[in-house]
């Protein structure tokens, strides 16, 4: 089904897109809201797609539990531990002395993408006025009239136009799935090296494929994505060293250009971004999504307050004043995770001796002052709402 007006658009059936559209059409099932996705309808094409780990908190597995879009292959992580190769400081992070079943859930992309399909899907059976339109790769302009405008467009570093505030960190993240010899379950490495932060996580594959991520110079990255299997697997056990046993396998080596690129205003009259199409971040905290989705949910609430009222309510005044709302709501979580992830991504690459001095005291700080560390901890699986 075709439309040319709606109260609600949201432009991008990601993760984001489509937990907003969940959220929205949960408590509104009346909702005249329009999803343009330009993904195809069937999930079977997107099997084969994005496959990179991604880490989701805690607080982001409460909201997806609301709609029944939590994956069932997940992998828990118990334990994180941080260090610098080379150097002292490190610091090990537990889910006892934080009191959680977990500290995060590593998940396949696509397994996020898919379950949030599914979930939405079901919502939709109860969704008289809800469209969902599946639109050509290249089409870019919507002809669809809307009150409100969402854009969830999305995408990755580099592959946006525009770059308001942001910068170039001049590193690429190589992904894969690596086998080794002998991994602690449950376990977390995230390793600060000379070029970038390496990390080794948990996959729901078993104790001993892990999920690689490894951030260097955009060189190098491609250096390393196009050396044989077994040229690979020598270089990283040298960058990571053998607390998990022998490299043994690498697979679906993909690579990821990073940087930071976000919107100072993340609503305009009667649009309003969120997502990677407000903010898209460094991996380092890996925060992106869990952001994206307290962006989603929030908006939902305000869509909701708005739009289930007397036609009165939807006045363009106030579609306006609902969405400054929401950007005002949004600006502490914003701000901080913006911050810390930027200083992350900075603080633990450079290679100037005070810095490294620096981060080493950090590191054994947080190790040592437990207030600090579960301050950062539930930043890091709660955000600031
Ligand atoms: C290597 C790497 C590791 C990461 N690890 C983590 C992590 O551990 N934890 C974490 O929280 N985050 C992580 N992230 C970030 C996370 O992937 C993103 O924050 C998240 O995917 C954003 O979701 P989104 O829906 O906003 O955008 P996207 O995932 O980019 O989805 C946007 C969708 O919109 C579609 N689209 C684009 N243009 C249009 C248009 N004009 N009309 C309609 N549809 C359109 C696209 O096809 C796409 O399907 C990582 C990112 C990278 C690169």
């Amino acid at each position: 089904m075709s439309v040319s007006t709606c109260d609600i658009l949201i432009q991008g059936g990601g993760p984001v897109g489509l937990a907003c559209a969940a959220w929205t059409l949960q408590k509104f099932p009346e909702a005249k809201l329009v999803l343009l996705d330009r993904n195809s309808s069937n999930d079977d094409d997107l099997v084969s797609a994005d496959s990179r780990g991604i880490a989701l908190s805690h607080g982001s597995k409460l909201l997806l539990d609301t709609i029944n879009a939590w994956p069932k292959d997940f992998a828990q992580i118990h334990r994180v531990h941080v260090s610098q190769a080379g150097r002292f400081g490190r610091a090990l992070m537990t889910r006892e002395e934080l009191k959680q079943d977990a500290l995060g859930h590593i998940i396949r992309y696509r397994d996020i993408h898919i379950t949030l399909r599914q979930a939405l899907r079901v919502i939709q059976a109860k969704c008289p006025n809800f469209v969902w339109e599946h639109i050509q790769k290249d089409t870019q302009e919507s002809q669809i009239q809307a009150k409100c405008i969402v854009h969830a467009e999305g995408g990755l570093f580099k592959t946006q136009d525009w770059v308001e505030s942001g910068k170039d960190y001049g590193q690429s993240a190589l992904v894969g799935l690596v086998e080794v010899e002998n991994a602690e379950p449950h376990q977390a490495w995230e390793r600060f090296t000379s070029e970038g932060p390496l990390a080794v996580l948990p996959s729901h594959y078993g104790s001993n494929i892990l999920n690689l991520v490894w951030c260097g110079s955009p060189e190098s990255s491609q250096r390393r994505l196009e050396l044989s299997d077994d040229n690979f697997l020598i270089e990283l056990q040298a960058e990571f060293g053998s607390r998990i046993g022998r490299f043994l396998k690498i697979q679906d080596r993909r690579l990821y250009e990073l940087g930071l690129n976000y919107r100072k205003e993340i609503t305009n009259g009667n649009e309003v971004w969120i997502g990677n199409a407000a903010q898209t971040l460094h991996p380092v905290a890996g925060q992106g999504l869990n952001l994206g989705l307290r962006d989603a949910f929030l908006l939902a609430e305000k869509l909701v307050e708005v739009f289930s009222g007397s036609i009165e309510e939807h006045s363009p005044a106030n579609i306006h004043n609902a969405l400054q709302s929401y950007a005002q709501s949004r600006k502490v979580d914003r701000t901080t995770t913006i911050g810390l992830t930027d200083f992350m991504a900075r603080v633990f690459t450079s290679n100037l001796a005070p810095i490294v001095m620096a981060r080493g005291l950090a590191l054994s700080a947080l190790q040592w002052l437990p207030p600090v560390k579960t301050a950062l901890a539930r930043q890091m699986m709660f955000g600031r709402r």
